[in-house]
Protein backbone atom coordinates (compact mmCIF):
# COMPACT_ATOMS: atom_id res chain seq x y z
CA UNK A 1 0.00 0.00 0.00
CA UNK A 2 1.09 3.33 -0.86
CA UNK A 3 2.06 5.50 2.10
CA UNK A 4 -0.41 8.26 2.65
CA UNK A 5 2.59 10.86 2.73
CA UNK A 6 2.94 10.03 -0.67
CA UNK A 7 -0.77 10.88 -1.62
CA UNK A 8 -1.52 14.57 0.45
CA UNK A 9 -0.15 17.17 -2.10
CA UNK A 10 -1.75 20.01 -0.32
CA UNK A 11 -3.05 20.25 3.18
CA UNK A 12 -6.15 21.48 2.45
CA UNK A 13 -8.69 21.81 -0.04
CA UNK A 14 -9.45 24.96 -2.05
CA UNK A 15 -11.02 26.49 -4.44
CA UNK A 16 -8.01 29.24 -5.35
CA UNK A 17 -10.32 31.88 -7.58
CA UNK A 18 -12.55 32.05 -4.34
CA UNK A 19 -9.62 32.83 -1.67
CA UNK A 20 -8.36 36.24 -0.84
CA UNK A 21 -5.52 36.94 -3.16
CA UNK A 22 -2.19 38.64 -2.36
CA UNK A 23 0.21 39.68 -4.68
CA UNK A 24 3.92 40.16 -4.09
CA UNK A 25 7.30 40.50 -5.84
CA UNK A 26 8.81 38.14 -2.99
CA UNK A 27 7.45 35.83 -0.45
CA UNK A 28 8.88 35.20 2.59
CA UNK A 29 8.32 32.50 4.91
CA UNK A 30 9.63 32.74 8.29
CA UNK A 31 10.64 35.61 10.68
CA UNK A 32 14.35 33.84 12.08
CA UNK A 33 17.57 35.40 11.67
CA UNK A 34 17.81 33.73 7.90
CA UNK A 35 13.60 34.92 7.33
CA UNK A 36 14.50 38.59 8.42
CA UNK A 37 17.85 38.66 6.66
CA UNK A 38 16.21 37.42 3.52
CA UNK A 39 13.65 39.80 3.09
CA UNK A 40 15.67 42.91 3.90
CA UNK A 41 17.83 42.12 1.11
CA UNK A 42 15.02 41.02 -1.26
CA UNK A 43 13.28 44.36 -0.28
CA UNK A 44 16.43 46.64 -2.32
CA UNK A 45 14.50 44.65 -5.55
CA UNK A 46 10.63 44.95 -4.89
CA UNK A 47 7.88 44.48 -2.60
CA UNK A 48 8.21 41.49 0.20
CA UNK A 49 5.63 40.07 2.54
CA UNK A 50 7.22 37.89 5.23
CA UNK A 51 4.64 36.05 6.63
CA UNK A 52 5.66 34.11 10.43
CA UNK A 53 3.20 31.57 12.31
CA UNK A 54 3.36 33.26 15.74
CA UNK A 55 5.05 36.59 16.47
CA UNK A 56 7.76 38.19 14.47
CA UNK A 57 10.27 37.31 17.49
CA UNK A 58 8.69 33.58 17.46
CA UNK A 59 11.77 31.45 16.76
CA UNK A 60 15.13 29.05 17.18
CA UNK A 61 17.18 32.63 16.33
CA UNK A 62 15.94 34.45 19.44
CA UNK A 63 17.15 31.32 21.25
CA UNK A 64 20.34 31.42 20.19
CA UNK A 65 22.96 31.77 23.21
CA UNK A 66 26.58 31.27 21.99
CA UNK A 67 27.04 33.34 18.86
CA UNK A 68 28.90 33.32 15.57
CA UNK A 69 31.61 31.72 14.49
CA UNK A 70 33.93 33.86 12.23
CA UNK A 71 37.39 34.84 12.07
CA UNK A 72 37.94 38.52 13.87
CA UNK A 73 41.34 37.71 14.89
CA UNK A 74 44.98 37.94 13.06
CA UNK A 75 45.91 34.77 14.99
CA UNK A 76 43.05 33.03 13.49
CA UNK A 77 42.32 31.85 9.98
CA UNK A 78 40.08 31.10 7.33
CA UNK A 79 41.82 27.90 6.88
CA UNK A 80 41.26 27.04 10.04
CA UNK A 81 38.19 27.64 10.11
CA UNK A 82 37.19 25.91 6.88
CA UNK A 83 39.36 23.01 8.57
CA UNK A 84 37.47 22.61 11.56
CA UNK A 85 33.99 23.01 10.28
CA UNK A 86 35.46 19.80 7.20
CA UNK A 87 36.81 17.77 10.24
CA UNK A 88 33.74 18.35 12.32
CA UNK A 89 31.38 17.69 9.40
CA UNK A 90 32.61 14.17 8.57
CA UNK A 91 33.40 13.65 5.25
CA UNK A 92 29.93 15.00 4.43
CA UNK A 93 30.06 18.79 4.25
CA UNK A 94 30.61 20.49 0.78
CA UNK A 95 33.95 22.05 0.15
CA UNK A 96 32.71 24.93 -1.94
CA UNK A 97 29.64 25.80 0.52
CA UNK A 98 31.73 26.17 3.27
CA UNK A 99 34.30 27.98 1.85
CA UNK A 100 31.85 30.16 0.54
CA UNK A 101 29.94 30.84 4.15
CA UNK A 102 33.62 30.97 6.12
CA UNK A 103 34.57 33.51 4.12
CA UNK A 104 31.89 35.71 4.19
CA UNK A 105 31.55 35.71 7.79
CA UNK A 106 33.40 38.03 9.08
CA UNK A 107 31.76 40.43 6.37
CA UNK A 108 28.07 39.72 8.35
CA UNK A 109 29.54 40.35 11.30
CA UNK A 110 30.96 44.09 10.43
CA UNK A 111 27.88 44.69 8.52
CA UNK A 112 26.18 43.41 11.90
CA UNK A 113 27.80 45.87 13.85
CA UNK A 114 27.69 48.61 11.13
CA UNK A 115 23.48 48.03 11.95
CA UNK A 116 23.76 48.48 15.38
CA UNK A 117 24.32 44.57 16.94
CA UNK A 118 26.13 45.66 19.98
CA UNK A 119 29.04 42.15 20.27
CA UNK A 120 30.70 42.51 23.62
CA UNK A 121 34.18 43.68 23.51
CA UNK A 122 37.19 42.53 25.46
CA UNK A 123 40.23 44.36 26.22
CA UNK A 124 41.69 44.58 22.20
CA UNK A 125 38.11 44.39 20.31
CA UNK A 126 35.39 41.97 20.03
CA UNK A 127 35.24 39.61 22.57
CA UNK A 128 35.87 35.66 21.60
CA UNK A 129 34.58 32.68 22.83
CA UNK A 130 35.43 29.49 22.25
CA UNK A 131 33.40 26.06 21.67
CA UNK A 132 33.83 22.82 21.04
CA UNK A 133 35.35 21.48 17.50
CA UNK A 134 37.33 24.75 17.05
CA UNK A 135 40.55 25.75 16.98
CA UNK A 136 40.44 29.06 18.36
CA UNK A 137 38.79 31.74 19.84
CA UNK A 138 36.03 33.25 17.49
CA UNK A 139 32.70 33.02 18.45
CA UNK A 140 31.45 36.38 18.51
CA UNK A 141 28.60 36.70 20.58
CA UNK A 142 26.41 39.79 22.47
CA UNK A 143 24.82 40.45 26.14
CA UNK A 144 26.73 37.49 27.10
CA UNK A 145 24.79 34.62 26.34
CA UNK A 146 21.78 36.56 24.47
CA UNK A 147 23.40 36.89 21.35
CA UNK A 148 19.95 35.24 19.36
CA UNK A 149 18.07 38.05 20.91
CA UNK A 150 20.23 41.22 20.56
CA UNK A 151 20.86 40.00 16.59
CA UNK A 152 16.77 39.17 15.74
CA UNK A 153 15.87 42.48 17.35
CA UNK A 154 17.95 44.21 15.70
CA UNK A 155 17.05 42.57 12.05
CA UNK A 156 13.16 43.07 13.62
CA UNK A 157 14.20 46.64 13.94
CA UNK A 158 15.53 46.87 10.42
CA UNK A 159 12.62 44.88 9.06
CA UNK A 160 10.18 46.77 10.46
CA UNK A 161 11.50 50.26 8.91
CA UNK A 162 11.79 49.00 5.24
CA UNK A 163 9.08 50.23 3.77
CA UNK A 164 8.88 47.34 0.88
CA UNK A 165 8.26 44.66 3.68
CA UNK A 166 5.02 44.16 5.36
CA UNK A 167 5.23 41.67 7.94
CA UNK A 168 2.33 39.23 8.54
CA UNK A 169 2.73 37.41 12.39
CA UNK A 170 0.01 34.92 12.78
CA UNK A 171 0.24 33.62 9.88
CA UNK A 172 0.78 30.41 9.02
CA UNK A 173 2.17 28.85 5.66
CA UNK A 174 0.55 25.74 4.86
CA UNK A 175 1.88 24.85 1.44
CA UNK A 176 3.41 25.85 -0.88
CA UNK A 177 2.07 26.43 -4.58
CA UNK A 178 3.04 24.92 -7.59
CA UNK A 179 2.79 25.30 -11.42
CA UNK A 180 1.21 22.47 -12.07
CA UNK A 181 -0.55 22.10 -9.44
CA UNK A 182 0.68 18.60 -8.17
CA UNK A 183 4.25 19.82 -8.06
CA UNK A 184 6.89 17.46 -8.85
CA UNK A 185 9.80 17.78 -11.43
CA UNK A 186 9.49 20.63 -13.84
CA UNK A 187 7.08 22.66 -11.81
CA UNK A 188 7.77 25.54 -10.18
CA UNK A 189 7.13 27.50 -6.63
CA UNK A 190 4.18 30.37 -7.54
CA UNK A 191 3.43 31.25 -3.77
CA UNK A 192 1.77 30.01 -0.57
CA UNK A 193 -1.70 29.02 0.44
CA UNK A 194 -1.60 30.19 4.13
CA UNK A 195 -3.91 30.99 7.17
CA UNK A 196 -4.39 34.25 9.05
CA UNK A 197 -6.06 34.25 12.41
CA UNK A 198 -8.28 37.03 11.56
CA UNK A 199 -8.61 36.73 7.83
CA UNK A 200 -8.47 32.75 7.32
CA UNK A 201 -7.68 31.28 4.03
CA UNK A 202 -5.49 33.16 1.72
CA UNK A 203 -3.37 32.79 -1.49
CA UNK A 204 -0.63 34.52 -1.45
CA UNK A 205 0.98 34.72 -5.28
CA UNK A 206 4.53 35.55 -5.77
CA UNK A 207 7.01 36.03 -8.48
CA UNK A 208 9.74 34.39 -5.92
CA UNK A 209 9.28 32.51 -2.45
CA UNK A 210 12.24 32.28 0.14
CA UNK A 211 11.32 29.22 2.49
CA UNK A 212 12.90 30.39 6.28
CA UNK A 213 10.60 27.91 7.91
CA UNK A 214 13.14 26.61 10.67
CA UNK A 215 13.77 23.41 12.07
CA UNK A 216 12.22 20.35 13.42
CA UNK A 217 13.56 19.96 17.49
CA UNK A 218 9.35 19.43 18.37
CA UNK A 219 9.97 16.03 17.00
CA UNK A 220 11.93 14.74 19.58
CA UNK A 221 10.61 14.60 23.04
CA UNK A 222 13.76 16.30 24.58
CA UNK A 223 14.21 19.41 22.94
CA UNK A 224 16.04 23.07 23.45
CA UNK A 225 13.89 24.03 20.90
CA UNK A 226 10.54 26.83 21.40
CA UNK A 227 7.55 25.55 19.90
CA UNK A 228 7.57 26.92 16.43
CA UNK A 229 10.16 24.49 15.46
CA UNK A 230 7.31 21.71 13.79
CA UNK A 231 9.41 20.68 11.29
CA UNK A 232 6.80 23.00 8.78
CA UNK A 233 9.60 23.36 6.03
CA UNK A 234 10.90 19.85 5.41
CA UNK A 235 7.43 18.82 5.28
CA UNK A 236 5.47 21.64 3.07
CA UNK A 237 9.33 20.93 0.59
CA UNK A 238 7.93 17.25 0.20
CA UNK A 239 4.70 17.88 -0.48
CA UNK A 240 5.29 20.19 -3.16
CA UNK A 241 7.84 17.74 -4.52
CA UNK A 242 11.06 19.22 -4.10
CA UNK A 243 14.69 17.28 -2.51
CA UNK A 244 15.09 17.44 1.48
CA UNK A 245 18.48 16.34 2.06
CA UNK A 246 20.13 14.97 4.87
CA UNK A 247 17.03 14.63 7.23
CA UNK A 248 18.03 12.03 8.89
CA UNK A 249 20.79 14.20 10.47
CA UNK A 250 19.41 16.05 13.32
CA UNK A 251 21.89 16.98 15.97
CA UNK A 252 21.45 16.25 20.43
CA UNK A 253 22.90 19.16 22.41
CA UNK A 254 24.49 17.18 25.43
CA UNK A 255 23.42 19.97 27.86
CA UNK A 256 20.09 20.76 28.59
CA UNK A 257 18.86 21.91 32.25
CA UNK A 258 17.25 19.32 33.37
CA UNK A 259 14.40 19.50 35.69
CA UNK A 260 11.49 17.04 35.41
CA UNK A 261 8.10 18.92 33.96
CA UNK A 262 10.21 21.90 33.16
CA UNK A 263 11.23 23.32 29.72
CA UNK A 264 14.15 22.15 28.59
CA UNK A 265 16.65 25.33 28.33
CA UNK A 266 19.89 24.77 27.10
CA UNK A 267 23.13 25.20 28.82
CA UNK A 268 25.75 26.23 25.96
CA UNK A 269 28.70 24.83 24.74
CA UNK A 270 30.62 28.24 26.10
CA UNK A 271 29.92 27.00 29.61
CA UNK A 272 32.13 23.90 28.57
CA UNK A 273 33.94 25.84 26.50
CA UNK A 274 35.42 28.51 29.69
CA UNK A 275 36.08 25.23 31.31
CA UNK A 276 32.96 23.37 32.93
CA UNK A 277 33.05 20.04 34.19
CA UNK A 278 31.10 17.13 33.23
CA UNK A 279 30.54 14.62 36.25
CA UNK A 280 28.34 12.03 37.03
CA UNK A 281 26.09 10.96 40.26
CA UNK A 282 29.40 9.74 41.96
CA UNK A 283 30.92 13.41 40.91
CA UNK A 284 33.22 10.99 39.02
CA UNK A 285 34.38 13.58 35.90
CA UNK A 286 33.97 10.86 32.88
CA UNK A 287 34.19 12.15 29.86
CA UNK A 288 38.58 12.42 29.97
CA UNK A 289 37.08 8.67 29.72
CA UNK A 290 35.81 8.82 26.18
CA UNK A 291 37.67 11.89 24.36
CA UNK A 292 41.04 13.37 24.33
CA UNK A 293 39.05 16.42 24.62
CA UNK A 294 37.01 15.64 27.11
CA UNK A 295 34.50 18.43 27.70
CA UNK A 296 34.71 19.55 24.71
CA UNK A 297 34.49 16.49 22.25
CA UNK A 298 32.44 17.11 19.21
CA UNK A 299 28.73 17.05 20.60
CA UNK A 300 27.93 13.51 19.23
CA UNK A 301 30.41 12.40 21.42
CA UNK A 302 29.65 13.78 24.48
CA UNK A 303 25.95 12.99 24.07
CA UNK A 304 26.64 9.17 23.66
CA UNK A 305 29.18 9.75 26.72
CA UNK A 306 26.57 11.25 28.90
CA UNK A 307 23.88 8.56 28.35
CA UNK A 308 26.07 5.63 28.94
CA UNK A 309 27.30 7.10 31.76
CA UNK A 310 23.45 7.76 32.72
CA UNK A 311 22.98 3.93 32.47
CA UNK A 312 25.70 2.65 34.22
CA UNK A 313 24.68 4.87 37.03
CA UNK A 314 21.42 4.09 36.73
CA UNK A 315 20.52 8.26 36.47
CA UNK A 316 18.07 10.28 34.14
CA UNK A 317 20.74 13.00 33.80
CA UNK A 318 24.24 13.55 35.20
CA UNK A 319 25.63 17.47 35.96
CA UNK A 320 27.90 20.39 34.79
CA UNK A 321 30.04 21.96 37.26
CA UNK A 322 30.61 25.57 37.40
CA UNK A 323 31.75 26.16 40.50
CA UNK A 324 35.68 26.37 40.12
CA UNK A 325 34.36 29.67 37.71
CA UNK A 326 33.18 31.55 39.99
CA UNK A 327 29.75 32.61 41.21
CA UNK A 328 30.59 35.97 40.11
CA UNK A 329 32.62 35.22 36.85
CA UNK A 330 29.59 32.79 35.60
CA UNK A 331 26.77 35.11 36.22
CA UNK A 332 28.62 38.13 34.26
CA UNK A 333 29.97 35.78 31.44
CA UNK A 334 26.17 33.83 31.68
CA UNK A 335 23.09 35.69 32.79
CA UNK A 336 20.49 34.54 31.11
CA UNK A 337 21.63 30.89 32.02
CA UNK A 338 22.67 31.86 35.79
CA UNK A 339 18.66 33.43 36.02
CA UNK A 340 17.49 30.27 34.73
CA UNK A 341 19.31 28.33 37.08
CA UNK A 342 18.30 30.42 40.00
CA UNK A 343 14.83 29.95 38.94
CA UNK A 344 14.98 26.87 40.01
CA UNK A 345 16.72 27.47 42.98
CA UNK A 346 20.35 26.08 42.26
CA UNK A 347 23.01 28.51 42.93
CA UNK A 348 25.35 28.20 39.97
CA UNK A 349 28.46 29.05 42.12
CA UNK A 350 27.72 26.50 44.39
CA UNK A 351 25.44 23.80 43.39
CA UNK A 352 26.07 21.03 40.61
CA UNK A 353 23.29 21.72 37.51
CA UNK A 354 21.74 18.87 36.59
CA UNK A 355 21.48 18.14 32.38
CA UNK A 356 20.64 16.07 30.07
CA UNK A 357 21.07 15.77 26.14
CA UNK A 358 18.34 16.52 23.72
CA UNK A 359 17.27 17.42 20.23
CA UNK A 360 19.13 20.81 19.10
CA UNK A 361 19.37 21.44 15.40
CA UNK A 362 18.60 19.79 12.53
CA UNK A 363 21.01 19.54 9.93
CA UNK A 364 19.19 18.42 6.65
CA UNK A 365 15.96 20.60 5.06
CA UNK A 366 15.26 21.85 1.71
CA UNK A 367 18.11 20.70 -0.57
CA UNK A 368 20.09 24.28 -1.79
CA UNK A 369 22.92 25.51 -3.09
CA UNK A 370 25.27 28.07 -1.97
CA UNK A 371 22.81 30.82 -2.99
CA UNK A 372 20.01 29.42 -1.56
CA UNK A 373 18.53 27.68 -5.24
CA UNK A 374 16.15 24.64 -4.58
CA UNK A 375 15.68 22.18 -7.22
CA UNK A 376 12.19 24.13 -7.62
CA UNK A 377 12.46 27.11 -9.57
CA UNK A 378 10.87 30.57 -8.12
CA UNK A 379 11.57 28.69 -4.74
CA UNK A 380 14.79 29.52 -2.41
CA UNK A 381 16.05 28.52 0.88
CA UNK A 382 17.64 29.11 3.34
CA UNK A 383 18.44 28.84 7.28
CA UNK A 384 18.04 25.75 9.21
CA UNK A 385 14.77 24.72 7.08
CA UNK A 386 17.46 24.31 4.65
CA UNK A 387 20.53 22.26 3.92
CA UNK A 388 23.15 23.69 1.71
CA UNK A 389 25.84 21.03 2.81
CA UNK A 390 27.74 22.98 4.69
CA UNK A 391 27.52 21.30 8.25
CA UNK A 392 27.95 17.78 6.45
CA UNK A 393 27.07 14.99 8.98
CA UNK A 394 27.32 17.30 12.19
CA UNK A 395 27.22 21.11 12.88
CA UNK A 396 30.10 22.90 14.12
CA UNK A 397 28.71 25.02 17.42
CA UNK A 398 27.71 28.48 16.38
CA UNK A 399 28.02 27.87 12.55
CA UNK A 400 24.64 28.15 11.96
CA UNK A 401 23.83 31.74 12.38
CA UNK A 402 26.61 32.89 10.69
CA UNK A 403 24.91 30.26 7.44
CA UNK A 404 21.50 31.63 7.98
CA UNK A 405 22.93 35.01 7.45
CA UNK A 406 25.46 34.83 4.56
CA UNK A 407 22.87 32.10 2.53
CA UNK A 408 19.88 34.54 3.46
CA UNK A 409 22.00 37.58 2.23
CA UNK A 410 22.52 35.53 -1.15
CA UNK A 411 18.92 34.67 -1.37
CA UNK A 412 17.17 37.92 -1.14
CA UNK A 413 20.03 39.54 -3.77
CA UNK A 414 18.99 35.69 -6.31
CA UNK A 415 15.54 36.39 -5.68
CA UNK A 416 16.56 40.49 -6.83
CA UNK A 417 17.92 39.20 -10.08
CA UNK A 418 15.17 36.84 -11.12
CA UNK A 419 12.70 39.56 -10.67
CA UNK A 420 15.06 42.13 -12.88
CA UNK A 421 15.26 39.35 -15.42
CA UNK A 422 11.81 39.01 -15.62
CA UNK A 423 11.50 35.50 -13.95
CA UNK A 424 9.26 34.34 -12.07
CA UNK A 425 5.10 34.03 -12.58
CA UNK A 426 1.93 34.55 -10.84
CA UNK A 427 -0.07 30.92 -10.31
CA UNK A 428 -3.04 30.34 -12.37
CA UNK A 429 -6.04 29.65 -11.22
CA UNK A 430 -6.58 26.40 -9.72
CA UNK A 431 -8.75 24.01 -7.43
CA UNK A 432 -7.95 21.32 -5.27
CA UNK A 433 -10.21 18.74 -3.62
CA UNK A 434 -8.80 16.13 -1.31
CA UNK A 435 -11.23 13.00 -0.55
CA UNK A 436 -13.19 13.42 2.40
CA UNK A 437 -12.53 11.22 5.11
CA UNK A 438 -14.75 8.85 6.61
CA UNK A 439 -12.43 8.23 9.81
CA UNK A 440 -13.08 9.28 13.79
CA UNK A 441 -12.21 12.62 15.58
CA UNK A 442 -8.46 12.95 16.61
CA UNK A 443 -7.05 13.67 20.14
CA UNK A 444 -4.29 15.88 18.83
CA UNK A 445 -2.29 16.64 21.96
CA UNK A 446 -1.95 12.44 22.41
CA UNK A 447 -0.59 11.89 18.67
CA UNK A 448 1.74 14.75 19.22
CA UNK A 449 3.06 13.66 22.56
CA UNK A 450 3.05 9.97 21.05
CA UNK A 451 5.06 10.80 18.19
CA UNK A 452 7.58 12.97 19.60
CA UNK A 453 8.26 9.96 22.66
CA UNK A 454 8.47 7.94 19.74
CA UNK A 455 10.92 9.86 18.03
CA UNK A 456 13.13 10.39 21.08
CA UNK A 457 13.36 6.32 21.94
CA UNK A 458 13.90 5.25 18.08
CA UNK A 459 15.46 8.01 16.32
CA UNK A 460 17.31 9.72 19.01
CA UNK A 461 20.99 9.63 20.18
CA UNK A 462 21.15 6.28 19.45
CA UNK A 463 19.82 4.23 16.47
CA UNK A 464 18.83 0.58 15.73
CA UNK A 465 17.56 -0.75 12.44
CA UNK A 466 14.68 -2.53 14.36
CA UNK A 467 13.45 -0.03 15.90
CA UNK A 468 13.80 2.12 12.89
CA UNK A 469 11.64 0.08 11.13
CA UNK A 470 9.29 0.24 13.95
CA UNK A 471 8.92 3.63 14.14
CA UNK A 472 7.98 3.81 10.04
CA UNK A 473 5.50 1.03 10.65
CA UNK A 474 3.68 3.78 13.33
CA UNK A 475 4.47 6.81 11.57
CA UNK A 476 2.55 5.24 8.64
CA UNK A 477 -0.07 3.87 10.71
CA UNK A 478 -1.06 7.08 12.38
CA UNK A 479 -0.09 8.56 9.04
CA UNK A 480 -3.50 6.86 7.63
CA UNK A 481 -5.87 8.34 10.02
CA UNK A 482 -4.16 11.63 10.51
CA UNK A 483 -3.38 12.78 7.05
CA UNK A 484 -6.77 11.97 5.61
CA UNK A 485 -8.39 14.83 7.08
CA UNK A 486 -8.47 18.43 6.51
CA UNK A 487 -8.14 20.39 9.66
CA UNK A 488 -8.54 24.34 10.44
CA UNK A 489 -6.19 25.30 12.59
CA UNK A 490 -2.73 25.38 13.02
CA UNK A 491 -2.44 22.79 16.10
CA UNK A 492 -3.93 20.18 13.19
CA UNK A 493 -1.35 21.46 10.21
CA UNK A 494 1.48 20.98 12.85
CA UNK A 495 0.79 17.44 13.44
CA UNK A 496 0.03 16.65 10.10
CA UNK A 497 3.77 18.14 9.23
CA UNK A 498 5.50 16.37 12.23
CA UNK A 499 4.33 12.80 11.09
CA UNK A 500 5.39 13.72 7.36
CA UNK A 501 8.65 14.69 8.86
CA UNK A 502 9.34 11.62 11.23
CA UNK A 503 8.26 9.27 7.70
CA UNK A 504 11.11 11.04 5.80
CA UNK A 505 13.44 11.33 8.69
CA UNK A 506 13.11 7.67 9.47
CA UNK A 507 12.84 6.22 6.25
CA UNK A 508 16.66 8.36 5.65
CA UNK A 509 18.47 7.06 8.84
CA UNK A 510 16.99 3.59 8.69
CA UNK A 511 18.66 3.40 4.99
CA UNK A 512 21.93 4.84 5.96
CA UNK A 513 23.77 1.52 7.14
CA UNK A 514 26.67 3.04 8.86
CA UNK A 515 27.27 5.44 11.63
CA UNK A 516 28.76 8.87 10.83
CA UNK A 517 28.51 12.44 12.71
CA UNK A 518 25.81 12.65 14.29
CA UNK A 519 23.69 9.25 12.61
CA UNK A 520 24.96 6.78 14.96
CA UNK A 521 23.78 3.08 14.27
CA UNK A 522 24.60 1.05 16.88
CA UNK A 523 23.89 -1.93 14.50
CA UNK A 524 26.36 -0.37 11.86
CA UNK A 525 28.71 0.91 14.30
CA UNK A 526 31.76 1.92 11.73
CA UNK A 527 31.95 4.72 9.13
CA UNK A 528 31.30 3.81 5.34
CA UNK A 529 33.38 5.46 2.83
CA UNK A 530 30.36 4.37 0.79
CA UNK A 531 28.27 6.65 2.65
CA UNK A 532 30.33 9.97 2.49
CA UNK A 533 27.27 11.56 0.42
CA UNK A 534 23.90 13.40 0.65
CA UNK A 535 20.67 11.18 0.69
CA UNK A 536 17.82 13.81 -1.31
CA UNK A 537 14.21 12.55 -0.79
CA UNK A 538 11.48 13.46 -2.70
CA UNK A 539 7.81 12.35 -3.35
CA UNK A 540 6.21 10.97 -6.67
CA UNK A 541 2.23 10.47 -6.63
CA UNK A 542 3.39 7.06 -5.95
CA UNK A 543 6.74 6.31 -4.78
CA UNK A 544 9.28 7.73 -2.45
CA UNK A 545 12.04 8.31 -4.05
CA UNK A 546 15.70 8.82 -2.10
CA UNK A 547 18.84 9.65 -4.69
C1 LIG B 1 18.40 27.31 22.47
C2 LIG B 1 19.16 27.44 21.19
C3 LIG B 1 20.44 27.98 21.19
C4 LIG B 1 21.15 28.11 20.00
N1 LIG B 1 22.39 28.70 20.01
C5 LIG B 1 23.03 28.91 18.84
C6 LIG B 1 24.26 29.62 18.80
O1 LIG B 1 24.76 30.07 19.81
N2 LIG B 1 24.86 29.80 17.59
C7 LIG B 1 24.35 29.32 16.42
O2 LIG B 1 24.95 29.50 15.36
N3 LIG B 1 23.17 28.65 16.44
C8 LIG B 1 22.51 28.45 17.60
N4 LIG B 1 21.31 27.79 17.61
C9 LIG B 1 20.74 27.39 16.32
C10 LIG B 1 20.20 28.63 15.63
O3 LIG B 1 19.52 29.42 16.55
C11 LIG B 1 19.25 28.27 14.51
O4 LIG B 1 19.79 27.30 13.69
C12 LIG B 1 18.95 29.49 13.66
O5 LIG B 1 18.51 30.52 14.48
C13 LIG B 1 17.91 29.16 12.63
O6 LIG B 1 17.43 30.35 12.07
P1 LIG B 1 16.22 30.28 11.06
O7 LIG B 1 15.88 31.68 10.72
O8 LIG B 1 16.53 29.35 9.97
O9 LIG B 1 15.04 29.57 11.89
P2 LIG B 1 14.22 30.13 13.12
O10 LIG B 1 14.98 31.15 13.83
O11 LIG B 1 13.73 28.98 13.89
O12 LIG B 1 12.98 30.83 12.40
C14 LIG B 1 11.99 30.07 11.75
C15 LIG B 1 10.79 30.96 11.56
O13 LIG B 1 9.82 30.32 10.73
C16 LIG B 1 8.53 30.47 11.31
N5 LIG B 1 7.70 29.38 10.82
C17 LIG B 1 7.89 28.04 10.97
N6 LIG B 1 6.92 27.37 10.34
C18 LIG B 1 6.10 28.29 9.76
C19 LIG B 1 4.92 28.20 8.99
N7 LIG B 1 4.36 27.03 8.66
N8 LIG B 1 4.34 29.35 8.59
C20 LIG B 1 4.86 30.56 8.92
N9 LIG B 1 5.98 30.69 9.66
C21 LIG B 1 6.60 29.57 10.07
C22 LIG B 1 8.81 30.43 12.80
O14 LIG B 1 7.73 30.94 13.52
C23 LIG B 1 10.06 31.29 12.86
O15 LIG B 1 9.72 32.65 12.83
C24 LIG B 1 20.58 27.66 18.79
C25 LIG B 1 19.30 27.11 18.79
C26 LIG B 1 18.59 27.01 19.97
C27 LIG B 1 17.21 26.42 19.94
Amino acid sequence: MNSTFLQRRYLVSFQSRRLPHIFTDVLVIGSGVAGLRAAIEASRYGQVILVTKGQVIDSNSYFAQGGLAAVMDSSDSLASHVADTMATGCGMSDPAVVEHVISAAPDHIREMREWGVAFDMGDNGLSLGREGGHSAHRIVHAAGDATGRVLTEVLVERARQCESIKIFESCFALDLVTDPPAGGSGASCVGAITYHERYGLQFIRARQTILAAGGAGMLWRESTNPPIATADAIAMVFRAGGAVSDPEMMQFHPTTLYVAGATRSLISEAVRGEGAFLLDRKGHRFMTEYHEMAELAPRDVVSRAILQQMAQTGTTHVYLDVRHLGEEAFAARFPQIDRQCRHFEINPGTDLIPVHPAAHYMIGGARSDLDGRTNLPGLLACGEGSCSGLHGANRLASNSLIEALVIARRCGQVAGEALAAGNGQYAKEFDWANAPSTRTELDLTDIRNSLRSLMWRNVGIVRRGDRLSETLEIVNFWGRYVLDKEFYGTAGWEVQNMLTSAYVISECALRRTETRGVHYREDFPQTDPVWARHQNVRRTEYQLVVE
